[in-house]
């Protein structure tokens, strides 16, 4: 039995791990490389391993740095089947259709500065790819894969869908248990359920994003959202709330629901959800109840939409978008991307920056070197399609959010994995990968580089 690793090693983003045992090759996910200058060379780099000798993938959830490049992975040779929920299968299709988009404008791009390589995938190798998708995974519903393995995924409690994936194989009467944490959840979420711990291992594959440290409350970060809301509201301007269009910006039109029930916020904002993706996310979230806590699946089912606000528009279409641009007081604008490096909200910070009346909400985390970022820092202007654009707008940031579970969190789900022979840490940077390996006692403790390989 051997696993290796083929992305998220010694790096946060292009999971993909394979486990090969009885001649048979299981790839746990196969994300794509984000956030670098040369992505489009890391993402069209040889896998490290044949994709024809794949049979199945099991994907954790639907993030593009886990899904991003199944495309291709058919294009060069996959001919197995994907297993994931059916709502990973369903927010998969989106990401994918969405990610072939900017592949091809990207390759477009680089042609009319004469650069002849074409797209890393099309629309139609992502339309072959969402055909791959064979049987759903339950939670908690052991799957027989063939030869001697079983999968059973649990819910990770990350993004709608999302799994950790315990493997069962036995190969010459020898049995091993290998858990894949998936990206795991904080244990309170507005709409998921905590992350449910898959039991005792031999092996964990653990994710590392905050090994270093632990987030704000979610109770306070939500008092601080309805404060920055009322903040702006005073000062009579528009509201900008750049977000990520799977989960975060489902999670703000229930906060503001809340708040607005509970009159925390005044209930006649005219509110605006500009991102196509965002507005078909929140229909597959109504789609798929049984991913969701208890209670909201039961707002859900009863009719009672947990995202429904009473002044609510969702625009998708461009001239939609662009006629936000003439209203100058008092609308809130939640657009992507979350960290303002492309998408329609860069159009709604060239209209409202400069505007002292107005505010920009900041939910989630900013990159380096991102736009978000440099305007998080203070910059007193920047610069949005070729114009420089004076910052007057009055800049709130609200750091406690989040989509992964914090140090304390991460300890303890290892905590309620037994004691695993061995600990692979991936899906991290080394200073927080090495400050969560101090809190893992007595197991061995591997950080694997990429394509590195290891017998179990
Ligand atoms: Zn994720
Ligand atoms: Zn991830």
């Amino acid at each position: 039995m051997q696993i290796s690793f083929h992305g998220a090693a010694g790096g946060v983003t292009g999971s993909c791990h394979l486990v090969s045992v009885n001649d048979r090759n299981i790839l746990i996910d196969c994300g794509m490389f984000q956030g670098r200058h040369e992505l489009h060379e890391d993402n069209a780099a040889p896998f490290g391993f044949d994709p024809a000798s794949i049979d199945t993938l099991l994907l954790t959830h639907a993030h593009l740095d886990h899904c991003g490049r199944i495309p291709l992975l058919l294009k060069r040779g996959f001919a197995g089947k994907v297993i994931s929920t059916s709502a990973t299968r369903d927010l998969t299709r989106l990401v994918l259709m969405d990610s072939a988009h900017l592949h091809e404008e990207e390759a477009r791009r680089r042609r009319r500065h004469g650069e002849g390589e074409g797209p890393l995938y099309d629309t139609v190798d992502a339309m072959d790819a969402i055909d791959r998708f064979g049987r759903d995974a339950k939670y908690r519903k052991p799957l027989d894969l063939g030869g001697g393995v079983t999968a059973t995924f649990f819910d990770a409690g990350h993004i709608l869908g999302s799994a950790s994936i315990m493997l069962d194989a036995t190969e010459h009467g020898h049995r091993r248990r290998i858990l894949f944490s998936g990206d795991i959840g904080p244990l309170e979420r507005p709409l998921l359920n905590a992350p449910d711990p898959p039991g005792d291992a031999d092996v964990v594959v653990m994710e590392s994003t905050y090994g270093d440290r632990d987030h704000r409350s979610p109770e306070a970060s939500v008092e601080e959202f309805y404060g920055a809301i009322n903040d702006a509201d005073t000062r009579g301007g528009n509201i900008i709330i750049p977000t990520f269009a799977l989960e975060r910006a489902q999670e703000l039109l229930f906060f503001l629901r809340q708040g607005m029930q509970t009159k925390k916020v005044r209930s006649s904002f005219r509110v605006f959800l500009d991102s196509p993706m965002a507005i078909s996310a929140t229909r597959l979230f109504e789609r798929h109840p049984e991913a969701m806590k208890a209670k909201i699946s039961l707002m859900v089912r009863s009719g009672d939409d947990p995202f429904d606000l009473p002044d609510l528009h969702f625009t998708r279409d461009t001239s939609e978008s662009m006629a936000l641009n003439r209203i100058r007081t008092g609308a809130v604008l939640i657009a992507g991307s979350g960290m303002c490096t492309g998408g329609r909200v860069r159009h709604h910070l060239r209209h409202n920056l400069a505007q002292s009346d107005c505010s920009v909400i900041f939910v989630g985390f900013a990159a380096e070197g991102t736009l978000a970022r440099i305007i998080v820092d203070g910059a007193k202007s920047v610069k949005l399609f070729g114009d420089e654009i004076p910052v007057r707008a009055r800049i709130h940031t609200i750091n406690g959010f989040s989509a992964h579970a914090g140090r304390t969190e991460l300890l303890d789900w290892h905590n309620r994995t037994g004691r695993p022979e061995t600990t692979f840490l991936v899906h991290g940077e080394k200073k927080s990968m090495e400050s969560l390996a101090r809190g893992l006692k007595g197991e061995r403790i591997e950080m694997p580089r990429l394509h590195q390989k290891f017998e179990l």
